[in-house]
């Protein structure tokens, strides 16, 4: 993979990275787009992390196709599909990681010890061997993105991180490589996610700017679906993931949720408009 990309870099050509971990769906193919419109070559990695996924999360049960997988970047164009073996990533236990503080903090890292460091130190390593121009994440990660931003920056990597919309179902679900897990009873639980933005922005419309008198209603709201437990619920600035007890134009809701035995995120700006995005 090094070799490739410094073998095209010299010849002039400029490569764009989209890190993932398999299993597409309509997400990562918008992503792969993206990433085309903004380099000479697309480079998109399927690797699934070990070192991200905590005691008891579903790192052996990761949904996984490569086949498929291969078939669809294969479509879109992309140059170099890289799934490398465990054993490649990490030949012997890594004794480096790399963290970004105060950002990894809250939100998803509360829950989730050790899974930013997992991430950035994979993502270090993918930006290092791949040397792309530009890295695409998606916003449905939202706390991700602004942990890859940060470390992107205070390393000094000239890499442009282009963040890409939410892509959703013609329900308005997120999608995920996780919803293979729901059944139709809990996809329609789900859709909990969906109905609290809604609500939200619903109510930041009519002026209703106390985050605690949205977030009780919210939190009803998500009960009122079967089998969901509610990890996290908040509202923060989107600029620095700091809670925010007043709603502004910056604010982000940002929710993870359990439907059964499944954990799904979700987040909106509220105030930007409610669509669904086409890419
Ligand atoms: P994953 O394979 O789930 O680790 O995701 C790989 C990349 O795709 C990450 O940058 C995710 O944020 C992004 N992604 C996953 N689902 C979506 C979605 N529904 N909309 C936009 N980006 C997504």
């Amino acid at each position: 993979m090094s070799a490739w990309a410094e073998a095209r870099i010299r010849a002039g050509k400029r490569i764009s990275l989209v890190p993932t971990m398999g299993f597409f769906h309509e997400g990562h193919l918008c992503l792969m787009r993206r990433a085309a419109q903004t380099a000479d070559l697309v480079v998109v990695s399927l690797f699934v992390n070990p070192i991200q996924f905590g005691p008891g999360e579903d790192l052996d049960r990761y949904p996984r196709d490569m086949e498929r997988d291969a078939g669809l970047a294969w479509k879109e164009g992309v140059a170099v599909l890289f799934a490398p073996a465990r054993e490649a990533m990490y030949p012997e236990l890594p004794q480096t990681r790399v963290t970004v503080a105060g950002l990894s903090e809250g939100l998803c890292g509360l829950t989730r010890p050790g899974h930013f460091d997992g991430v950035c130190t994979v993502v270090a390593k993918l930006f290092n061997i791949v040397k792309p121009a530009t890295a695409v994440f998606g916003s449905k990660d939202y706390q991700q993105l602004a942990v890859i931003r940060k470390m992107t920056a205070d390393l000094n990597w000239n890499i442009d991180i282009v963040a890409h919309p939410i892509v959703r179902d013609h329900n308005g679900l997120a999608m995920s490589s996780r919803n293979s897990y729901l059944s139709a009873e809990e996809r329609r639980s789900a859709l909990a996610l969906v109905k609290a933005i809604d609500v939200a922005r619903a109510m930041t419309g009519r002026g209703i700017n106390d985050a605690d008198r949205l977030l009780a209603e919210l939190e009803i709201i998500i009960k009122m679906h079967d089998n969901v437990e509610i990890e996290y619920l908040t509202i923060v600035d989107s600029r620095n993931l700091q809670v925010q007890k007043n709603v502004d134009n910056q604010s982000l809701l940002a929710m993870a949720i359990r439907v059964g035995g499944t954990r799904l995120i979700d987040n909106a700006m509220l105030f930007e408009e409610a669509g669904e995005f086409q890419c």
